[in-house]
């Protein structure tokens, strides 16, 4: 679509999405602190630190605003088609582009991403999609779509199709890939959510409690459309795109520990990886040559999906709690600059 540059002269396309207030929240006291207003803005109250709900005061507003900014109210269809829907167009034209999900623990991420049976989110939302419209095309010659899911936790790579040992990034012909990454044929969206949702209970979990995702875990899924056909001379024409669709690790500071526990080795490589992912968009934005795409699995895994001639998409999910409002402000921070690289 007309709203896509290539890198190297475009900016980013930067969206939030709040998530409305959880059951939990309302019943323990929480109060809203962030308002979407007009589809773009974003205003964010502070209130002062008192914990008497009552006596809590306003302290001042920060405003922001976005490309689009989506209220609580937002489906997750709308999300899709206006974050995803312009860059899978470009991918069947055989270019390639990323969705990544940016935010605190709790505010959103995997929901946008995955999402659920009822409410499926941007990953089963874009293949569905993308069936759709390879199917439209299927007379002007053959597609065919595969899918891999892998993670990067603590700066090891898994494949969340097939569990396993840790893979290695190798570097071939096609660039950086997982050596024995599994990749999925698929036919149809019906297999695929089932697919995906179980990919995502093979990511990493945190020790203490076993069924919840860590939040250090950072979750990549790509979709490659392989696209063939014969010219009028009868010679193989074929093109290749590819989405990635990025459900990031929590972007809040590593909790603070006194002792070099794995924990925060853990939280140390996390924020290498974000930082690395920062790093790479600023320099590939403002147009520097070298690129650090070396400083992180996650950026080198993403290396051909961040440069050239691709699309970059950050969706920026925050919680309307006034108990995440150091959170909140850091992340629209962090979308506001990279609005403006
Ligand atoms: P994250 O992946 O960023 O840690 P989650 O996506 O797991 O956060 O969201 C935290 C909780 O809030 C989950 O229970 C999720 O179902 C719920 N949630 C998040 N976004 C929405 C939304 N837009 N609408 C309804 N529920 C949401
Ligand atoms: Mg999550």
């Amino acid at each position: 679509g007309e709203n896509f540059e290539a890198c190297g002269g475009s900016r980013i396309m930067v969206f939030v999405r709040l998530r409305p207030m959880g059951k939990k929240e309302r019943e323990n006291g929480s109060r809203c602190c962030v308002k979407v207003l007009n589809k773009r803005d974003v205003y964010l109250t502070e209130f002062t630190n008192d914990n008497d709900y009552l006596r809590l005061k306003r302290l001042r507003v920060r405003h922001f605003t976005f490309d689009s900014s989506f209220p609580e109210t937002t489906t997750q269809r709308e999300v899709y088609s206006t974050t995803t829907g312009d860059l899978l167009e470009a991918v069947l034209e055989g270019r390639n582009g990323s969705v990544f999900c940016y935010g605190a623990t709790g505010a959103g991420k995997t929901y946008t991403m995955l999402g659920t049976m009822e409410n499926p989110g941007v990953m089963v939302l874009a293949i569905k999609d993308l069936f759709a419209k390879v199917r439209e095309r299927s007379l002007d010659g053959n597609h065919t779509v595969h899918l891999s899911y892998l993670e990067v936790y603590n700066e090891t790579v898994r494949d969340l199709l097939s569990p396993g040992r840790p893979l290695i990034l190798r570097e071939d012909k096609q660039g950086i890939v997982a050596a024995g990454l599994t990749q999925y044929r698929a036919y149809s969206t019906d297999e695929v959510m089932a697919l995906l949702q179980r990919g995502n209970q093979n990511r990493t979990t945190e020790p203490t409690r076993c069924n919840e995702t860590s939040s250090r875990s950072h979750a990549i899924l790509q979709v490659v459309v392989e696209y063939k056909t014969r010219d009028g001379s009868k010679n193989i024409i074929s093109r290749v795109g590819k989405l990635s669709l990025i459900d990031l690790a929590g972007s809040e500071r590593a909790i603070a520990t006194d002792q070099r526990t794995l924990r925060s080795l853990e939280g140390a490589n996390i924020n290498r990886s974000l930082l690395a992912l920062s790093s790479c968009i600023n320099a590939l934005v403002e147009g520097k040559k070298h690129i650090p795409y070396r400083n992180s699995k996650l950026t080198q895994l993403l290396k051909d999906s961040l440069g050239g001639l691709c699309n970059t998409v950050m969706i920026a999910n925050i919680s309307p709690s006034n108990h995440s409002f150091g959170e909140t402000q850091n992340t629209l921070h962090w979308a506001d600059r990279a609005k403006e690289i």
